[in-house]
């Protein structure tokens, strides 16, 4: 394997001669406040053993200079061992030691040992971040998930910081203007999991402990850290109130105690994902610390992730995957943990099921019906591929998958069967066959069927109810349909629904039963009277998408909204969805549909995403012709339910951010600027510094603003947050301008940090703007092969993802895409894969808008 690429042969070859006895680590990061200072000191010694004698390996490293390398007692000169992303080994003995001291670079892109500076007071603040495979950026290592070995941290840091790891930290010593900070070793964990967090950080301090039931106690200090100029806006007993219930729950269902000492939670700036689960030391977003005011929705999205990552001590910590092809083994438990456990918890978030289905599984119906689509246990060749399996299918439809294994073999088997499977592979590794061994064991149940068609195929299935009604409207057979690739069993509900006196849709049936094959015939239903609505899935048992029959599809046009239940209601909406960008309702009844009902629509989580899909919708799967109309009438639907909007509510605050969004006639626009400005006033609507720029933002975009009016925003939010909404705001300006600065300030250097590349992309690509960015399309296609080659592949995911020219939905870039993948068959497995979703997305978004057209 070429450059910094592995491949899943060379980590079983390696696996198969190396066991790895410990690590001690030992970083010296004083050099971190000087922003001169490209590199800091890492010396790695690595006790492992080789099961054949004078065996030759590899250990890892990207680092820009070794300064020397020990093997066994002998010097190795660097210049023959390390080629800039490996050291080579030879003639290994039984019992080896490696000592590695390289200098090793901080990271502008979130991989690795990632630096940032504080704009507000100038502190210097450094985190890692290292899955799939970017803790060789750090440290040396053998850098794969089954090669698992107690580590010892022991980090040098200016005195004024503090420094947290996987560990717990056992000794400080002072050294000159420095502090050295020592670790006690940790269980046996895999490469991607280690951390390192230092800085100046706040932190606020809790604790849990727990009674055992062989009579002893379990302690569990918690921290909770984020960064000085944030620690105003730093709710930590709201972290630590979800943090124990999630410590109640997970003891209480998995039998097994906490095995990592304490229980840290770091939020760090300018990261690139929602969180990850390192032991003891987890880290998140620093969004999830709120500035403004935000909606329940994000607090129980908050929680969602903390759940999550804390589930993950037990499945992927505690019990890891081989390689990356069982990645999901770990994700889709956390994923469904996340929301049972907001649930089982007791937490306050009640929501989280309707969340699930409305939200989170739209995430996976979308990727699930790409080209790229794959089984939720993958093929992942290598560690590019592992990159990007980070997607829908390993999350959530993997979690959905979870939830239906828990419908089929019932939740005390399901959670006993975790049991078993944490005593049975506590501190090792495992793949599919152990997880489906240990729940076939307290099932008594064999899943081998039931894991060929759910877990080891691809694509999501249809499901339509077909009735025959006689004369007097009684159904004289109602049968479901199946259509998709792979037929496969699914446990479902089939909801009815009738008027009650109110005008309210109200169930007035339930049946459950089991779906098999193409065409299921419902006995029991046989003979009641055709209700206004057939609801298939009602609960959300499985995973597919819905259809209607014609009549409850006019139920819905009339209706949607008066389904009382907000679960049903909420897969009525997602139905709608899926029906849109499945070309199978022309998208100005969908904005009908949004326009009418998404104002009386309760649940804060389903109307913001509603928000998100009718914005999109709008953008592009609207036919040009009808555009304009569908802009005035999502804007015209905000100014009116942002006006009826009870003053201080969630529910306002979604509708004010969505009239940001769509804003684009003088009404709504002057209502924008007056808000700004102070001279409009909507009651009792805190214009905050998030909504500022919110409004900031539809002004830029409709051309509304000048560079000069942003820049004065950014004297009331000088912070790291707003030079990130500046960027994005001077990127949406409509000025060729504008989108050249942004375009060669992403790819014309890569001295640009994650937050800024991701601000400069968010900005240029305006649906508005579609004939001033036209001419960057063929740009696109030209660079994108040499930013592959060039960039970390974070940074090129995005660049590619972000750049892509969606909203150039014609027949020309949609060649142009075609094209290009004809003429670069042999491009990284990788990236082609970016491409085809982006091309399957403007595919998809030309069909919806000829099903618009009409
Ligand atoms: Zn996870």
């Amino acid at each position: 394997m070429p450059g910094k690429n592995l491949s899943r042969e060379e980590a079983q070859h390696r696996a198969a001669i190396l066991s790895v006895d410990s690590y001690r680590v030992h970083l010296d990061l004083t050099s971190a406040v000087d922003p001169t200072a490209a590199t800091f000191r890492s010396t790695t010694t690595i006790a492992f053993r080789s099961a054949e004698a004078g065996a030759a390996s590899f250990a890892d490293l990207l680092a820009p200079r070794v300064r020397t390398v020990t093997l066994n007692g002998r010097d190795l000169d660097p210049a023959e061992v390390f080629d800039g992303t490996r050291v080579q080994l030879a003639d290994l003995a039984e019992q080896n030691l490696l000592v590695v001291e390289a200098d090793c670079a901080y990271s502008r892109t979130g991989e690795g040992l990632h630096r940032f500076v504080d704009p507000v007071d100038g502190e210097t603040y450094l985190y890692t971040h290292f899955e799939p495979a970017d803790s060789r950026r750090v440290f040396t290592n053998f850098e794969q998930p089954d090669l698992k070995a107690p580590f010892t941290f022991t980090v040098t840091a200016p005195a004024a910081w503090d420094v947290y790891a996987n560990g717990v930290h056992t000794a400080v010593t002072a050294e000159g203007t420095a502090r050295i900070w020592e670790f006690a070793p940790t269980q046996p964990i895999a490469t991607y999991l280690t951390a390192v967090v230092a800085g100046p950080y706040h932190v606020e301090r809790d604790h849990y402990s727990r009674a055992l039931p062989d009579g002893s106690t379990l302690e569990i200090p918690l921290a909770a850290t984020c960064r000085k100029s944030l620690s105003k806006h730093f709710d930590a007993d709201e972290i630590f109130t979800v943090t124990k219930q999630g410590l109640d729950f997970f003891h209480a269902e998995f039998d097994y105690p906490y095995p990592f000492g304490k229980y840290d939670q770091c939020f760090v700036p300018e990261y690139n994902i929602g969180a990850m689960e390192n032991p003891g030391c987890v880290t998140f977003r620093e969004e999830f610390v709120f500035r403004s005011k935000v909606t329940e929705a994000a607090y129980e999205g908050r929680a969602n992730v903390i759940l999550h990552e804390m589930a993950h001590m037990w499945f992927g910590d505690l019990v890891t995957m081989k390689w990356w092809d069982d990645l999901w083994l770990k994700e889709s438990f956390a994923d469904f943990m996340g929301s049972y456990a907001l649930i089982g918890a007791g937490t306050k978030y009640k929501a989280a099921w309707i969340t699930f289905a409305n939200r989170r599984k739209a995430w996976a119906y979308r990727q699930d019906q790409f080209p790229t689509t794959h089984p939720i246990t993958a093929d992942i060749r290598d560690l590019e591929d592992a990159k990007l399996n980070f997607d829908g299918i390993t999350y959530a439809k993997g979690a959905s998958v979870l939830k239906q294994l828990v419908a089929y073999v019932g939740a005390e088997a399901f959670f006993e069967g975790a049991r078993t499977y944490f005593k049975q592979h506590a501190f090792g590794n495992t793949v599919l066959g152990d997880l489906l061994g240990a729940l076939e064991q307290t099932s008594g149940r064999d899943l081998s069927s039931w894991a060929a068609a759910w877990l080891q195929t691809s694509g999501v299935n249809a499901l339509t109810p077909q009735l025959t009604v006689d004369a007097e409207g009684r159904i004289t057979e109602l049968a479901v349909l199946q259509d998709g690739a792979t037929l496969r069993p699914h446990r479902i509900a089939i909801g009815f629904y009738e008027r009650d006196s109110d005008g309210a849709l109200v169930r007035t049936e339930r049946v459950e039963l089991d779906v098999d094959g193409a065409r299921t015939v419902v006995p029991e239903l046989a003979g009641k009277p055709r209700p206004a609505l057939v609801l298939l899935n009602d609960d959300d048992l499985t995973y597919c998408k819905i259809r209607f029959d014609d009549h409850s599809l006019e139920t819905l046009r009339e209706g949607l909204g008066e389904i009382d239940e907000p679960l049903s209601r909420a897969l009525a909406w997602s139905a709608a969805w899926n029906l849109t960008r499945d070309g199978l309702m022309p998208t100005r009844d969908y904005l009908a549909l949004v326009d009418r009902f998404a104002g009386p629509e309760s649940d804060i989580g389903v109307l913001q995403s509603l928000h998100q899909q009718a914005k999109g919708a709008l953008d592009l799967y609207s036919a040009p012709e009808h555009r304009a109309a569908g802009a005035r009438q999502l804007a015209g639907c905000a100014l009116r339910e942002l006006r009826a909007a009870e003053p201080g509510s969630d529910h306002q605050l979604a509708w004010a951010r969505f009239l940001a969004l769509t804003a684009d006639q003088p009404e709504q626009l002057q209502l924008v600027e007056g808000l700004l400005a102070g001279t409009a006033k909507v009651d009792g609507l805190a214009v905050d510094q998030e909504l500022r720029w919110a409004l900031r933002l539809s002004l830029a975009s409709a051309g509304r603003t000048t560079p000069e009016e942003l820049r004065t925003e950014l004297e009331l939010d000088n912070t790291a947050s707003g030079r990130q909404y500046l960027t994005q705001t001077l990127a949406a300006l409509p000025t060729p301008g504008a989108k050249a600065t942004a375009w060669a300030a992403v790819l014309d250097s890569d001295e640009l940090p994650n937050a800024l590349v991701e601000a400069q992309i968010a900005g240029f690509a305006q649906p508005g703007q579609r004939e001033l960015t036209a001419g960057y399309a063929d740009t696109y296609f030209e660079v994108i092969e040499s930013v592959w080659a060039q960039r970390s592949i974070e940074i090129a995911m995005r660049i590619v993802g972000g750049f892509f020219p969606r909203f150039q939905t014609d027949p020309a870039t949609l060649a142009a895409a075609d094209a290009w993948l004809a003429e670069h068959p042999g491009a990284a497995p990788a990236l082609r894969r970016l491409v085809l979703e982006c091309r399957d997305d403007l595919d998809r978004a030309l069909r919806a808008q000829a099903v618009d057209r009409g």
